[in-house]
């Protein structure tokens, strides 16, 4: 099927560019995408902008895989990288051995800030008391199961082991992030809008949780302690007449019987994204006593408007993963942060238990460290908070409120600087387009045709610009969708036609 990257080929604004990657085992990429098709070669970034090797220049609408937060050139963040590279480019955290960048608690009141300190205060939305780092968000999402194992082991239940997390739907074709809030008419086309994605990483157990078929079926996943629970799927999967409320009130009870059916005392944890309407699955978890783990890896530090998720949804979770725009993407560092109750069961029992073992050889990796509290300290400098809610009305005029579309409201909700469509047909608007047609591709490829990188999953189409976007590039980015979507209507009119 057709691919951005099959695409790219037509277009001769990147003639020249052939690299193929035969060296590399491409993440998320078909070996023979990686070995027969060119690849799209990034070499130099700008703020909101990247330049490909031929000196095209892109407006890196997904700042970089949801990361970088602060733009491609923020030179305090280079400075203090340098700094610390300088002075101390590595020591571990292992054994009461650690740096000052990651040190989990100040030595005085006039040292640097440790980011352990820093980041825990940035968290408001329930008290945490302790932060564990890592790498990456599926290693926060992985330290998450040991840690909540640890903590059940040490109050000696030990059966209370199994983990909770949101399904994509099992139906091939459905879109893989979700609560599409709207949807949008155009002539050829229906956009459904949605704002949430099931993924939580892809290493063995990050992935066993996360609710996508494509990441179990081809590696014996998901492990057999992970149940998966409804997916919040409004727009495909509401009873007829059921309102958005009544349906997740119905998710809610759903996830009782299932807690019910598998019996509370072995269930530990639920994982999810917070979203609009988990107060119900919030107050299921903690009457049988789980745990909730609030997955804040591409929410946290602003993108919806406030500085986490569970802020904007209300919800307190015991335990939180973050990375991404932690260091705005420009050095690997995640973070798991752990709720008072749940570090004084691992602190008080470790003398029966002994030490958590598990860390990794960059937990708190200085390097990585001191570009994080310099990231935090900007995001507080700048109000960087205000910035996103100053460009995310403009950012949501992407999808203008025009034709009514007699199936949802056209309301495009509060869903700050992150949005995922789904083209469908708005002539069977339950039914896919055909994947031969590379509908969604053919879109990715117009948008990269026209200097533009969104990132594009089937007919599958998510955004999540930089937080430092100026009024003036957002309305560069709808430009350059509209165009995008004016051609691939045209493609799909000449399809439909065939
Ligand atoms: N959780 C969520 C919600 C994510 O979006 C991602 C990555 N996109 C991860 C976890 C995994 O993070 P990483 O790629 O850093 O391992």
């Amino acid at each position: 099927y057709a691919t951005e990257a099959s695409l790219r080929k037509e277009d001769s604004s990147t003639e020249g560019n052939s690299f193929k990657g035969h060296d590399m085992l491409a993440p998320f990429t078909a070996g023979w995408q990686s070995n027969d098709l060119d690849h799209l070669v990034i070499e130099k970034s700008e703020g909101s902008y990247v330049y490909d090797i031929n000196g095209k220049k892109y407006l890196d609408a997904l700042a970089g895989l949801w990361c970088t937060s602060l733009g491609g050139d923020e030179p305090r963040l280079v400075a203090a990288a340098t700094e610390q590279l300088n002075k101390l480019p590595f020591y571990h955290s292992f054994w009461n051995r650690t740096t000052k960048p990651s040190l989990a608690f100040c030595l005085s009141e006039t040292e640097a800030p440790d980011l352990a300190k820093e980041l825990l205060e940035t968290f408001t939305a329930s008290k945490m008391a302790k932060a564990f780092f890592t790498n990456s968000g599926s290693e926060a999402n992985d330290t998450q199961v040991k840690l909540v194992w640890y903590y059940n082991n040490a109050l000696g239940r030990p059966n209370k082991k199994k983990f909770i997390a949101r399904a994509k739907s099992y139906v091939d074709w459905s879109i893989d992030y979700l609560f599409q809030f709207s949807c949008w008419e155009h002539s050829q086309l229906l956009i459904i809008i949605f704002e949430f994605r099931w993924y939580h990483g892809s290493t063995l157990i990050a992935a066993s949780l996360s609710g996508l078929p494509a990441l179990h079926q081809k590696f014996d996943l998901p492990a057999p302690f992970v149940r998966h629970t409804d997916c919040p799927h409004y727009w495909r999967y509401h009873l007829p007449g059921e309102t958005e409320e009544e349906f997740s009130t119905r998710l809610a009870n759903n996830l009782e019987n299932l807690i019910l059916k598998e019996g509370p005392e072995t269930i530990a944890a639920f994982i999810a994204e917070p979203v609009m309407g988990a107060g119900g699955i919030q107050a299921a978890v903690k009457k049988y006593d789980i745990l909730f783990i609030a997955d804040e890896v591409i929410r946290a530090f602003g993108r919806l408007g406030t500085m986490y998720g569970s802020d904007k949804f209300n919800i307190k979770p015991d335990l939180v993963s973050v990375a991404k725009a932690l260091s705005s993407g420009y050095l690997p560092i995640g973070a798991v942060m752990v709720s008072p109750e749940v570090s004084d069961v691992i602190d008080s029992q470790s003398s029966k238990l002994g030490s958590f073992s598990h860390g990794f050889t960059y937990s708190g990796h200085p390097v990585a460290c001191a570009v994080a509290i310099e990231t935090l300290k900007i995001y507080k400098e700048r109000n960087i908070l205000d910035q996103v809610n100053r460009i995310a009305p403009n950012f949501k005029m992407v999808l203008p409120d025009t034709s009514p579309c007699n199936i949802l409201s056209l309301q495009i909700r509060g869903t700050g600087l992150i949005l995922g469509t789904e083209f469908v047909d708005n002539n069977s608007p339950n039914d896919p387009f055909p994947p031969e047609w590379g509908v969604g591709a053919y879109f990715g490829a117009q948008c990269e045709k026209e200097g533009m990188l969104v990132r594009v999953a089937g007919d599958n189409i998510m955004m999540c610009p930089p937080f430092i976007m100026s009024p003036e590039e957002v309305g560069e980015l709808i430009s350059k969708h509209g165009k995008a979507l004016g051609a691939t209507e045209e493609r799909v009119k000449e399809l439909k036609s065939q």
